[in-house]
């Protein structure tokens, strides 16, 4: 018999129960510490118990919008009923089998093919965006022969090994070093900076995201992705298109790399294929590029991953692939994406502190001026100096949830940013609440909102207070 454990342990309903106060201690006792201190500090521990669609609910039965949404997770909303019942439908199958060819990853991968851009055909299954990456990166290199990689300034594809050697920001990267060798970074959009990272004819890949997300949510110049396919081409390298969060009718058409009509070597999916309720990643490739890197006996089983293709998350993928064009989610994203993004460009105009507003379909993201950070620190008595480059755009996050019910956040790569990437089903009406919430909270005559600058006293105050802890520790 297993020796009891020295403490009773938690069930499901346990968890279930647990008070928010609770929830913190845990957290700050067994994972991350620190984020308990940041949450705290911006004002965002809220104990969320129920999410539908675009709304979250809180202990006290409060509403708000998820203008986050997963970081592009929620395509479908929270909680889709099609995607749990897809779910549903498979719980007397066998999830995970590996001796035996499943017929969800089977009707999965024949569907994304339907999907995508012409030529891509084989999928793998995998769990994550990361693991998608990794996946992408190591196809290129059976495929070419060849071992460097290409990307983009500013890039964020994700923060296991392989994938931090071709993301954009020195800070996730520094303490991790050596990273893969042979990757480099060119200019997103500049076309020559790319032919010439190519010119040699050895790099194995080139990987993109059609719009950068967690760079600031930067779409790239008109005909850029088309010229980098061709410059790839040219060279041999294949073009990797990181389609993790912007795929799946996100910016206006069902894969960002649709807008030019490009055709990728391998495409990267992962987020909003799981219909929000499971973890999935997807590598898509040709059928040429499949059978040169994984086409014999011997190289069949190079690439594997225990979860990947189980049955429920492509149950979950399934669904949410004909949710979203059963509905006209993408067109539902192109016409309200235009919609608030003249609104906010329109706010803009009225509120110096923002530098731009930009993006494509539901996809959005608001940068701040500098000066602002003056602002700020004058109210502040410049205790916001430190944390200000990190934290900034929170502020206002924080000033959204708090106030208005809206949740967002900023962009990993660029905290000056916040972004607005909603379910696709969001009303017009919560559209309105986010840009006159915005325009409250930036406020008038040329200065931050008293309501921001409260917010910066606030958020000063609490840098240095610690929740007391009541929960005793196991270890
Ligand atoms: N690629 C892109 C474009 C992403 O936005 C992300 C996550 O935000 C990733 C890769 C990594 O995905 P994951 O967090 O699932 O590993």
């Amino acid at each position: 018999m297993a020796k009891k454990p020295r403490q009773p342990l938690f069930s499901v309903d346990d968890a279930l129960n647990l008070s928010r106060r609770e929830i913190i201690e845990l957290h700050q006792s067994y994972l991350n510490t620190t984020l308990v201190s940041m949450f705290k500090l911006l004002d965002f521990d809220k104990k969320f118990v129920k999410a539908e669609g675009v709304f979250l609910w809180d202990e006290d039965g409060k509403r708000y919008i998820d203008f986050l949404a997963g970081y592009g997770s929620l395509n479908v909303g929270h909680n889709n009923p099609e995607i749990l019942a897809a779910v549903d439908k498979v719980n007397s199958r066998p999830n995970i089998l590996q001796a035996s060819l499943g017929a969800m990853p089977a009707a999965l991968a024949h569907n994304l093919a339907v999907i995508s851009p012409a030529g891509l055909k084989h999928s793998f299954f995998c769990n994550s965006g990361t693991e998608a990456v990794e996946g992408g990166l190591k196809l290129a290199r059976l495929v070419t022969g060849r071992h460097k990689v290409v990307s983009a300034v500013g890039a964020f594809h994700g923060k296991t090994l392989g994938s931090l050697s071709v993301s954009g920001r020195e800070k996730y990267k520094k303490l991790f070093r050596p990273l893969l060798e042979g990757c480099y970074v060119v200019k997103f959009g500049d076309e020559a900076a790319l032919d010439r990272a190519l010119d040699n004819r050895d790099v194995a890949a080139f990987i993109v995201e059609p719009i950068q997300g967690e760079a600031g949510v930067i779409p790239p110049p008109p005909g850029y992705l088309k010229k980098a396919a061709e410059i790839c081409k040219k060279y041999g390298t294949l073009f990797i298109v990181d389609e993790i969060q912007t795929g799946l009718g996100r910016t206006g058409d069902m894969f960002a790399c649709d807008h030019e009509h490009v055709k990728p070597d391998i495409m990267l999916l992962s987020k909003s294929l799981g219909g929000g309720v499971v973890p999935i990643g997807a590598i898509l490739t040709t059928a040429a590029h499949w059978k040169a890197a994984y086409g014999t006996f011997d190289k069949a089983l190079l690439h594997t991953s225990t979860f990947g293709g189980n049955a429920r998350a492509c149950a979950a993928g399934i669904a949410a692939v004909n949710y979203i064009i059963d509905n006209g989610l993408t067109e539902q994203a192109k016409q309200k994406g235009a919609y608030l993004l003249k609104k906010l460009q329109a706010l803009q105009a009225d509120h110096p502190m923002i530098k731009e507003v930009r993006g494509r379909g539901l996809l959005i993201g608001l940068e701040f001026k500098e000066p602002f950070k003056g602002y700020v620190d004058k109210f502040t008595g410049g205790a916001l100096n430190k944390l200000y480059h990190e934290y900034f755009a929170s502020l206002v996050a924080s000033q959204l949830v708090q106030k208005y019910g809206i949740v967002t956040a900023f962009t990993l790569n660029n905290p000056n940013v916040l972004r607005f990437e909603p379910p696709l089903t969001i009303e017009y009406e919560q559209l309105d609440i986010l840009v006159t919430a915005l325009d409250d909270i930036c406020g008038r005559n040329k200065t931050p909102g008293r309501m921001l600058v409260r917010a910066g006293q606030t958020y000063a105050r609490r840098a240095a207070s610690r929740p007391k802890k009541t929960i005793k520790s196991a270890k």
